[in-house]
């Protein structure tokens, strides 16, 4: 069993895709195991991207990232980091397969919709990120 961080992110949040994004990831098998709505700050959502703060897009994404509220979600599953990369699609939606949330969604490289962690490495990072083990409900 494994676990990754999901976020529903601003343009997401705002555009009304919540139930959406929800209904993919319940329909493939996936287990919320935890799940909130937050507002991060400029310096957490820099904390949050740290592995990005040398690109040039870092600025502008901590920006957007803390520009309105996300939702944050634990998913429990097999192979579950792989499989919501998959539903997700490309983080370039032009290059995003047919049928994926950023396919379907997106609006731009910065905009699109859904962050999924890309490793355990990096799961257990994000995770602990957001969640502490008393907000887990089962
Ligand atoms: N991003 C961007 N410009 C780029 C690459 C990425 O604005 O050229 C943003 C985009 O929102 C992406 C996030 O930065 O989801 C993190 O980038 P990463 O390469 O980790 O993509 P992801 O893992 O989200 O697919
Ligand atoms: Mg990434």
């Amino acid at each position: 069993m494994e676990q990754t961080l999901s976020i529903i992110k601003p343009d997401g949040v705002s555009r009304c895709l919540i139930g959406e994004v929800i209904k993919r990831l319940e329909q493939d098998g996936i287990r919320i195991a935890a799940m909130k709505m937050l507002k991060m700050n400029k310096a957490q959502a820099q904390g949050f991207y740290a592995v990005h703060r040398d690109k040039p897009f870092f600025d502008s994404l901590t920006d957007f990232m803390s520009s309105g509220p996300i939702v944050v979600m634990v998913l429990e599953g097999d192979n579950v980091i792989e499989k919501n990369r998959t539903l997700m699609g490309a983080t370039n939606y032009e290059e995003a397969a047919e049928g994926t949330i950023r396919r379907d969604f997106a609006t731009d490289i910065e905009k699109n919709i859904v962050h999924g962690s890309d490793s355990r490495q990096t799961a257990e990072f994000e995770i602990g990120y957001f969640f502490n083990r008393f907000e887990f409900a089962v």
